[in-house]
């Protein structure tokens, strides 16, 4: 990268680095920690509420599958006392009365009860209608007689009724072993959704108790449609079918992602004694949905705070440094532009900006009287370089801009205006014979008398150039201009300085008076013009004269000499 565009860079850097910006990062800087320590509490918080939840939810499965244990040992104990009965009693008959008598009504889950003998017939039943049936081929059956112990059959539908129960079957024979018998108990489904309806109508939370073919037994009344339907069909839950169903735990849970997005955790519990899982599925997002909506208005706290915090910055970095920068910078533009009186008030600047106000008001005042000298000293340079040192006269500078002035005059009041040019006679011989001080010195009694006669005619008198003078008349005419050159050429030779090469033998000098009344048509210069040629014919009528021109218009329309 070239050295140039590094620094136009560099600059460009700078301006987005103004004070706003930088006071803004500043206050981002100092907000920033803060905003990342609120953000990491608070998405703590939402993990500890998530766990929480789901802690919750385990423990209400776990509650659940307590539940549902009690009512299968509750039919377990039902069915053992049933088959005690049918092996103490005896006859069929017998039994089925005490059986029938004894059927806790505080049981409603157990829909019916029956006898059925080694050769698979029902032989009494609660509900008369089943006595009789061949449930020989029934799995539960054939289980509950070669485990000799309690089995609880997956799902089924009763065949007279075509409702959906489970069975619950007990041999007799494993509390009287000569005895061929089966004790059976139909367990209400209905009744089983009931207890688990805590786990019902809550958002983002599916349930179901499935048996061992993963058919659901029971749900909360919410979802009553599961009930009879396989694991696998039931959305959401089919995920977990195989892993809830194929497990020995006890108990185990899986995260996944659901079709919809959602992200999902399943919990499953087995029932012990039975082939049944209480299954529960909990959408992580819904369950968080009020958490993250808490959190969702903290965030926009925050952001809220942030945006304040940094609009507040801004307001007070333009009170506090942009606005006293601004006061300063128009006070010191307004003293650019020669208000030289002004200066920083200090009551309404911060603290900081107080000694910059004093340092600029006295910086201030210091350019100001600098500034005044430095005006005088200008008027004395320009006084002095329109004065002639040697003779204390105006020089040909002052003479030229008092004759523009005069000449400005006399065009606009319509007078006349006269000059005497004025030359020392034959002083270059002067100068030869007395050496050039003494030259010097004779020009300045020259302009000593010239002063003196232009404070009596009220003209003004200037040193033209070498030994050359001139006289400025305003308001003069020609008669008053010439005997004026008289005056001057009489003044002069009374000086009576000695010039010993010179025919008057004193130092003399030539008149040249040229009289106008100035137009649009003449230019000042034409009366210098005029005077000079007056002055060149004095000379030529042998020095020590006075001749006066006048103006002739040619038929060029210049001015030239009358004579
Ligand atoms: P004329 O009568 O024709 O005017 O003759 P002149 O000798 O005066 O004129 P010229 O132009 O030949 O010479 C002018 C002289 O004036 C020459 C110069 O040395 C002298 N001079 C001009 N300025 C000064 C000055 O400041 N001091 C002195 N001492 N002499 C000066
Ligand atoms: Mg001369
Ligand atoms: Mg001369």
């Amino acid at each position: 990268m070239s050295r140039v565009s590094f620094n136009r860079k560099r600059v460009k850097l700078k301006k987005v680095l103004g004070i706003r910006a930088r006071l803004a990062l500043l206050a981002l800087i100092l907000v920033t920690p803060l905003m990342l320590e609120r953000v990491r509490s608070l998405e703590n918080t939402r993990a500890k509420q998530i766990a929480l939840a789901s802690a919750e939810f385990a423990s209400l499965a776990r509650h659940s599958a307590d539940m549902q244990r009690e009512v299968i040992s509750s039919v377990e104990t039902v069915l053992k006392s049933a088959a005690y009965i049918r092996g103490s009693v005896d006859g069929v008959d017998r039994s089925c009365d005490i059986m029938r008598a004894s059927l806790p009504s505080s049981l409603p889950w157990i829909r019916s009860l029956m006898i059925v003998g080694g050769d698979g017939r029902i032989q009494c039943a609660t509900n008369s209608l089943f006595v009789g049936l061949d449930l020989s081929d029934r799995p539960y059956f054939i289980k509950a007689r070669e485990s000799r112990d309690f089995v609880f059959s997956d799902y089924i539908l009763a065949r007279p009724t075509n409702t959906p129960i489970v069975m619950a079957a007990y041999p007799v024979s494993a509390i009287h072993p000569g005895v061929d018998a089966v004790v059976l108990a139909g367990v209400n489904l209905d009744w089983m959704s009931k207890i688990m309806s805590n786990l019902g109508n809550r958002p983002g939370i599916t349930a179901a108790l499935v048996d061992s073919a993963g058919t659901v037994l029971a749900a909360p009344a919410d979802r009553a449609g599961m009930i009879g339907r396989p694991l696998d069909n039931v959305p959401l839950l089919s995920l977990i079918a195989d892993k809830a169903l194929n497990s020995n735990l006890p108990a185990g849970s899986l995260s996944f992602v659901a079709a919809d997005g959602s992200k999902r955790m399943v919990t499953f519990a087995r029932i012990a004694g039975t082939q049944s899982r209480l299954v529960i599925s909990i959408d992580e997002a819904r369950v968080s949905a009020v958490i993250n909506g808490e959190i969702r208005t903290a965030y926009l706290q925050l952001a809220f705070v942030c945006l304040f915090v940094l609009l507040g910055a801004l307001a007070a970095a333009r009170k506090l440094i942009i606005q006293p920068i601004e006061t300063m910078a128009a006070m010191a533009k307004r003293f650019g532009q020669g208000e030289w009186s002004v200066r920083a008030t200090r009551k309404s600047l911060p603290a900081e900006f107080v000694p910059l106000a004093r340092a600029f008001n006295a910086m201030a005042a210091q350019l100001g009287t600098r500034e005044r000298e430095l005006v005088a000293t200008n008027d004395r340079l320009t006084v002095m370089a329109s004065i002639d040192m040697l003779s204390g006269l105006a020089n040909r500078r002052g003479f030229q801009s008092r004759l523009d002035f005069e000449w400005m005059k006399a065009q606009q009041y319509e007078c006349e205006l006269s000059l005497l040019m004025i030359d020392v006679d034959h002083f270059k011989l002067f100068n030869d014979t007395y050496g050039h001080p003494e030259g010097d010195a004779c020009l300045t009694r020259i302009g000593a008398t010239l002063a003196a006669a232009a404070a009596e005619t009220m003209g003004f008198a200037a040193r033209y150039g070498g030994e050359e003078f001139c006289l400025l008349l305003p308001n003069t005419d020609a008669s008053r201009a010439l005997e004026i050159g008289e005056m001057v050429r009489r003044a002069v030779q009374d000086l009576a300085v000695p010039h010993s090469t010179s025919n008057f033998l004193t130092v003399t000098a030539s008149v040249g008076v040229a009289c106008t009344r100035p137009s649009d048509k003449q230019q000042p210069g034409d009366l210098i013009e005029a005077a000079d040629a007056a002055l060149y014919a004095a000379k030529h009528r042998g020095r020590n004269a006075v001749v006066e021109h006048g103006f002739v218009r040619l038929s060029d329309g210049r001015m030239a000499l009358a004579s």
